[in-house]
């Protein structure tokens, strides 16, 4: 089959440009000092590589950044030096690069950056016990530990974000509409997925968002199930859960297919699922508690007598990670905000029979969302091809 690369056609991508997310950082460091009662931070660490991306545009493996008051250092060893300042000046980074060719010049330059200032701030979600204690090594300041300042700001993406995540959801779309059809075939889950993965590649995506789930029969009824030799077969529910990569953003969808006649509980739980799925992106829109789009999800479940099956929370967030802020789950009563790219995947399972989910990625707007996965999810009903 010959393969068309659509959105390889679609055009160039807007630049990614992260001018004034430094002085983001520094204002959200301020108000969390003015909530604090302890020692006040004017720097903050970030040893996060999504984070730095976010920050400064660098994608290297390696580096360090500080945000200082009135300056921003990357620190990077050898094998980044000039990747780092082209990265760094093409999206408008704010921030001086240090380079270190050795351990010793790396642990110079990151003593030199730590001093003499005030208190510095670190995540302690960034770095493991053994870097603390280097950090607090390497300089005489007092260091308080602050979470999330920075996966917060990350929350509402701009533009050029959804422009990404919009072409890997074109991708997946793409991969998924040319893979669906070859399922009547019988081949196995892993075959599925390595067409996937391939055409997802060839449709302009850098690989695969995470690892594709493909989940037939009773192995529908595991949420992550890793996909195996297991045949598909008449039956079969088949579920897929497949996203891309662009450009460091993620996709993330999911879609529940049919094969031949089927169990009718698990033709009523596909409906069940697909009126939940469609009244939680109903539900979407800014200032809208993410706890009430999960709970317009599982209202609908659980009237059809499946509550107890929907073992999983009903979204979460996605940009330089496949999960992030925000979180769509029970309880979340923080309002969603305009431009926040959020997951909608209600799902029922049953072990020994299998499950159903669908999933589509959404922007949230003022009025609502603008949902950019566009593969269909009616009723996917797939016959198998006779054998011969
Ligand atoms: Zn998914
Ligand atoms: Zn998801």
């Amino acid at each position: 089959m010959t393969v068309v690369d659509r959105t390889a056609l679609a055009g160039g991508l807007p630049a990614l440009s992260v001018v004034g997310r430094d002085a983001d950082v520094r204002r959200e460091l301020a108000r969390r000092n003015d909530a604090a009662d302890g020692v006040v931070a004017r720097s903050l660490l970030v040893f996060d590589l999504n984070n730095i991306r976010w920050l400064t545009g660098f994608t290297g493996s390696a580096g360090t950044l500080v945000v200082h008051p009135d300056e921003m250092v990357l620190i990077t060893d050898g094998r980044y030096g000039e990747q780092a300042r082209h990265q760094l000046s093409a999206a408008g980074a704010a921030a001086r690069v240090a380079v270190g060719t050795t351990a010793a010049a790396l642990r110079e330059a990151m003593e030199a950056v730590l001093q003499p200032i005030g208190a510095i701030a670190v995540d302690p979600s960034e770095i493991t016990h053994a870097q603390f204690e280097n950090i607090r090594s390497q300089t005489s300041a007092p260091l308080v530990t602050v979470s999330g300042v920075v996966q917060h700001l990350r929350r509402c993406k701009t533009p050029a974000e959804v422009a990404r995540m919009r072409r890997a959801s074109a991708c997946t779309d793409a991969a998924l509409a040319e893979v669906a059809p070859m399922m009547t075939g019988r081949p196995t889950e892993r075959d599925v997925r390595d067409e996937l993965e391939y055409r997802m590649r060839r449709h302009g995506a850098d690989g695969p968002s995470y690892d594709t789930i493909v989940a037939t029969g009773p192995n529908g009824a595991r949420p992550h199930h890793r996909p195996t030799s297991t045949v598909i077969e008449e039956g079969h529910l088949v579920v897929i859960d497949v996203g891309a990569l662009v450009d460091g953003y993620h996709s993330d969808m999911t879609r529940t297919y049919l094969i031949g006649e089927v169990d009718p509980e698990l033709r009523r739980m596909h409906d069940v699922v697909r009126e939940s799925q469609l009244a939680g992106l109903a539900a979407v829109r800014a200032g809208v508690a993410a706890g009430d789009v999960d709970k317009v999800c599982r209202d609908v479940i659980a009237d059809a007598g499946f509550g107890p099956e929907f073992i999983h929370s009903t979204g979460h967030g996605v940009g330089l990670q496949i999960h992030e802020q925000p979180w769509v789950r029970t309880a979340m009563t923080e309002p969603l905000q305009c431009g926040e790219v959020v997951t909608v995947e209600p799902g029922v399972y049953r072990e020994g029979l299998g499950g159903v989910r669908i999933e589509d990625l959404v922007v949230v707007t003022d009025t609502g969302c603008d949902i950019l996965t566009e593969s269909p999810k009616d009723l996917s009903c797939l016959q198998l091809a006779p054998t011969n």
